[in-house]
C-alpha cells in the first residue's frame, strides 16, 4: 500500500555529532520516508565514529558501513589507519574503503599529503577487496590518475559528484558509479544537471551527504540534512533524465544492490 518510491542514500554522515541526539530516530525516519539503505562512511581519525555507526548497523542492519581516512585530514593519516582498515575489513565489519579523496577546494591538508593518502588507501582497498568511496572536488584528474597509478580494479562510487563530464567518463571507464547529492538540487547547477543526463542510467547513485548539503527545498542557513531527504535529488534526477521518479528510484537503489547487496526490509 505504500506508494513511496524505495530509494538508497548512498551516502550520510551519521557518524557526526550532528546525530548525536536522535541517530536512530533519523534512520526510522529515512525508512518510513522509502530509504531502503544508507551508506555511511567512518571517519577513522575522530574515536567516537567508528563506534557510532556499528552501533546504528547493529539496530539496523541496512546501514552499511564504510572506513577511511579523508581528504581533508590526509596529512594525519597514520600506519595504524591502514592497520584499522585490514582489521574492520578483515572482520566484515566494513562494506568499502572511504571515503578518501582529495579536495582541492578546501585544501585542508596539502595536496601531496592528499595524493599520498589517497594512493595508500586505495592499496589497502585492493589488497581488502572492497570498493572505494571517492570525493574529489577540482581534481577529477588527479583522481584518475590515482585509480590508474595504483592499477585499482575495484570500483565504487565517485560520490557527490561536481566534476566535468570527462571525469566522469573516465572513471564509468574504471567501473565506478557517479552518485549525486543534493548540489543537483541548487539553482546554479545546470552544468551539473548537464553532466547527470549523460551519464548511464545503469551507473546513477543518489546521495544526501548528510549533515551537509541539504537539498532544496530544505536548503537554508544552518539546515541540518538527513538520509530522508534524499528522495529531493531523486526527483529532481528523474526530471534531468525524463523518467518518473519511481523508475529512478528503482534503477539506483538496484544499482547501489550490485555493488553492496544489502537486505530488505519492509518492501
Ligand atoms: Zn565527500
Ligand atoms: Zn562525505
Amino acid at each position: 500500500m505504500d506508494a513511496k518510491p524505495r530509494l538508497v542514500d548512498s551516502h550520510a554522515h551519521l557518524d557526526m555529532p550532528e546525530f548525536d541526539a536522535d541517530r536512530p530516530e533519523t534512520v526510522r525516519r529515512a525508512l518510513a520516508a522509502g530509504v531502503a539503505a544508507i551508506l555511511c562512511p567512518g571517519d577513522l581519525t575522530r574515536a567516537a565514529s567508528l563506534p557510532a555507526l556499528a552501533a546504528l548497523a547493529e539496530e539496523f542492519p541496512t546501514v552499511l558501513i564504510a572506513a577511511g581516512v579523508h581528504a581533508h585530514q590526509a596529512k594525519d593519516l597514520a600506519p595504524d589507519h591502514l592497520r584499522q582498515i585490514r582489521d574492520l575489513a578483515g572482520r566484515g565489519a566494513i562494506r568499502a574503503v572511504g571515503e578518501i579523496g582529495l579536495d582541492y577546494h578546501y585544501d585542508f591538508s596539502p595536496v601531496e599529503a592528499q595524493r599520498r593518502a589517497l594512493r595508500e588507501q586505495l592499496a589497502v582497498a585492493a589488497e581488502t577487496g572492497l570498493p572505494a568511496i571517492l570525493h574529489s572536488r577540482l581534481s577529477g584528474a588527479d583522481i584518475v590518475a590515482a585509480v590508474d597509478g595504483e592499477r585499482f580494479a575495484g570500483g565504487g562510487i565517485l560520490h557527490c559528484f561536481t566534476e566535468d563530464w570527462d571525469t566522469a567518463r573516465a572513471m564509468l571507464d574504471r567501473g565506478f558509479f557517479v552518485s549525486f547529492s543534493g548540489i543537483l538540487t541548487f539553482p546554479k547547477a545546470g552544468a551539473l544537471r548537464e553532466v547527470a543526463a549523460r551519464i548511464p542510467l545503469e551507473r546513477l547513485l543518489v546521495e544526501t551527504d548528510s549533515p551537509y548539503l541539504a537539498p532544496v527545498p530544505y536548503r537554508g542557513a544552518g539546515r541540518r540534512n538527513e538520509p530522508a531527504y534524499v528522495v529531493e535529488t531523486a526527483r529532481v534526477l528523474a526530471g534531468v533524465r525524463g523518467l518518473p521518479l519511481e523508475a529512478l528510484a528503482e534503477a539506483t537503489t538496484a544499482n547501489f544492490a550490485r555493488l553492496f547487496p544489502f537486505e530488505k526490509t519492509g518492501a
